[in-house]
């Protein structure tokens, strides 16, 4: 099932009742776990079912780094809290546990405190979930824990079609999904060939039921399966491994995910895990790459042509989390609203983390959505018809609200995003490297082209042609510079000027708390300057501050927002206001470039059928550079788009669970573009 049918509907959270202090599913009248002892039961059922204890603690894939769960029905993460716990007192310190769940009926944060309050031991660890908790919106959220030892993956929707449109192998899966008599729809055949595709040949699984059709079908999936005794009184329940040659239908693994054209399947994978990484760039998209690999455990050198991080689009003093909110649902949308979500759990985990704290700048202070037109006022009645915010992400305030809120007068009112925010960009980038013991900056050098040897390496050479640094893979972060290097000079990315205007403050003007948004933005004071922003220019490369463009920043707020222009204007003078021209990075379809680069001549003519409309034919799988990647063009949204990003990139790398659909991923994939050229005959 594709991803808009998925997400349209809005999820619906849990209808309980409450016995004995354990909740019960009103709508299938059962119950999540016993109210004698869940805990118990759910330890003997998964964590030993999938003998995780020895597994974990005779830790034996030899290179990999992390282990993954996947699991049936969320509910009240219970399973969840007693893996991580197992995790904690038995796993190497170096690994990752990436724990995927998938819940059409989310429960509410409340509901959980309340279902597992009993269990004292797990608080602290119940805490860290209830913060990072999702709300009740369709899709696939990505919470980091404990600074990215566990990556849990929720997926609010429907097992089946959220599990179809989903990449990753489990090493362990947990079918816990009510029982088969009064859940059917979790324990059908295409689920079970969902999951053959999700396993390997180290997969094991175990639930809590016998029931012979569950045996059966798992089974026919290619699942060995056996009985144990079941809990307590229970008399048996099932365990198993993946044995995929008795696989004994004809669907291969790829046929079984719709969204896998062949052209996205990197067929270039090394067999060898990558320990080492260099990152061209000190950006935003790179520095996000590069704490992502690092935390991953990679070695990173981070290359960066100028003296210092943040120059470019990364280098304006204050930058904004924001997404533009949408009634209609498209993958764009979709992408630039989960990255949102994605990006304010980021920031507030780095602001947790003691080392990374110590040199962040950035406040959550919320944003004022002016509705400052005719049109801007519909889509906003549009986007609350819709039903799909809740009001933790957009709240509808009256012009006397938005004064309230925004501490300056206002004439109209809009939506309220009470979790944006700023960001000081440069912070952000040195935070993320800051005392990061896995990553050297290499400032100063110009990487201008690459190669792989024979024995797999990859060289950064500048140009001198003197080395700069090698690497078993190489991530491409450097914006429009990326068109220098052949292997990713085909690329379609432009260059977008734009203009800031930091205007002095005045008495009046520092009152204002909030981010003001129409088609500019003006943030609150920072050291005796607002920033207002800013200019879209796409075809010039002046880099001089013009008066012109402060001219215009200035008009935007004076047509959204006259008061608080008023109070800027009067003490002003254009001599007083400086500015920073930079360079946004854009592609034609407006979204960023992340993952494997393809190799051009390959691809068009491996796939050259495609000119002529044989879209059926059988094509063979991508030809990519082996261990080089690429994770750039985030126009004017790399705060919000990069960490999200950063996170798709490490799962192209590593195989980790992908932290988003499948479809997203393929819309963000760099060979998407020699694929629609080649369907319309432009290359
Ligand atoms: N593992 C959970 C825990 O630790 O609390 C208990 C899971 S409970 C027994 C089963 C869960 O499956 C419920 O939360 C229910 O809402 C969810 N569920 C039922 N049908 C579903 C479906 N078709 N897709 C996804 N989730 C479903």
């Amino acid at each position: 099932m594709s991803i808009k049918s998925a997400t349209m509907s809005p999820v619906t959270t849990a209808c309980l009742r409450w016995e004995n202090s354990a909740p019960i599913s009103e709508a299938f009248d059962d119950i999540y776990f016993s109210s004698e002892d869940g805990l118990e039961e759910s330890k003997y059922v998964f964590l030993e079912g999938n003998d995780l204890e020895d597994r974990w603690a005779n830790w034996s894939t030899p290179g990999s780094k992390y282990f993954t769960v996947i699991e049936t029905g969320f509910g009240t993460g219970l399973n969840f809290l007693a893996t991580w716990d197992l995790w904690d007192q038995t796993a190497p310190s170096d690994c990752q546990l990436h724990y995927v769940s998938v819940e059409k009926y989310p429960m509410r944060g409340e509901d959980i405190l309340l279902a597992l309050n009993k269990w004292p031991h797990l608080a602290d660890k119940l805490t860290l979930l209830l913060q990072s908790y999702p709300l009740s919106l369709p899709g696939i959220h990505r919470i980091i824990l404990n600074e990215g030892r566990v990556h849990l993956t929720l997926m609010w929707g429907d097992a089946l079609s959220s599990f179809t449109n989903f990449s990753g192998k489990a090493d362990a899966w947990f079918l816990d999904g009510f029982a088969p008599s009064k859940n059917p729809d979790m324990w059908t055949d295409l689920l079970y060939e969902q999951m053959a595709r999700l396993s390997g040949s180290n997969t094991t699984l175990s639930t809590f039921t016998a029931a012979s059709r569950v045996r059966k079908g798992l089974i026919a999936a290619g699942f060995s399966i056996k009985k144990r005794k079941g809990y307590k009184y229970k008399r048996e329940m099932l365990v198993g491994n993946f044995t995929p040659q008795e696989l004994p239908n004809s669907h291969t693994s790829t046929q079984l995910c719709a969204q896998q054209s062949p052209w996205f399947i990197n067929r270039s994978n090394d067999a060898q895990k990558p320990k080492t990484a260099v990152v061209i760039g000190g950006g935003i998209a790179g520095t996000t790459s590069a704490y992502a690999l690092s935390r991953n455990g990679f070695k990173v050198e981070l290359i960066e042509r100028e003296g210092k991080l943040a120059n470019s689009a990364s280098g304006n003093p204050t930058g904004v989390l924001f997404t533009k909110l949408n009634p209609e649902f498209s993958l764009q949308n979709y992408f630039y609203q989960q990255s949102y979500l994605h990006a304010i759990r980021h920031m507030r985990d780095l602001s947790s983390q003691t080392r990374a704290a110590e040199v962040l700048q950035w406040q959550q202070c919320g944003l004022l959505q002016l509705s400052f037109s005719e049109k801007e006022s519909r889509l906003q009645e549009q986007i609350l018809a819709s039903g799909k915010w809740p009001e933790e992400v957009a709240l509808p305030v009256t012009a006397q609200q938005a004064s309230d809120l925004s501490g300056v007068p206002q004439s109209s009112g809009g939506l309220f995003l009470p979790q944006s925010g700023w960001v000081d960009p440069a912070s952000l980038c040195e935070a993320l490297l800051y005392k990061n013991s896995n990553i050297r900056i290499r400032c100063n050098q110009h990487a201008l082209s690459l190669s792989r040897d024979k024995s797999g390496q990859w060289h950064v050479f500048d140009k001198q042609k003197q080395l700069i640094a090698s690497a078993d893979i190489v991530i491409i972060a450097n914006s429009t510079d990326a068109l220098h290097f052949p292997q990713s000079a085909h690329l379609p990315l432009k260059s977008i000027r734009g203009q800031i205007s930091l205007v002095p403050a005045t008495k009046a003007s520092a009152k204002l708390k909030t981010l003001v948004n129409y088609d500019g933005y003006t943030a609150p004071d920072r050291n005796g300057y607002h920033c207002i922003g800013a200019t879209f220019h796409p075809k010039e490369n002046c880099t001089k501050v013009r008066a012109s463009d402060h001219l215009a920043n200035l008009d935007q707020l004076n047509r959204a927002c006259p008061e608080l222009y008023k109070m800027l204007n009067a003490a002003q003078s254009l001599e007083n206001i400086k500015g920073r021209t930079a360079f946004r990075c854009q592609t034609p379809d407006y979204l960023p470039l992340v993952g494997p680069l393809p190799q051009f001549e390959s691809f068009t003519q491996d796939y050259a059928g495609l000119r002529t409309g044989r879209l059926k034919e059988k094509y063979p799988t991508g030809h990519f550079y082996p261990g080089l990647y690429i994770n750039t063009a985030y126009g004017s949204r790399g705060l919000t788009s990069a960490p999200l990003c950063s996170e798709i990139l490490l799962s192209h790398i590593t195989g980790e669970p992908q932290a988003i659909e499948n479809d997203v991923v393929n819309a963000l994939h760099p060979a998407r573009f020699i694929i629609r050229n080649l369907k319309r005959r432009l290359v």
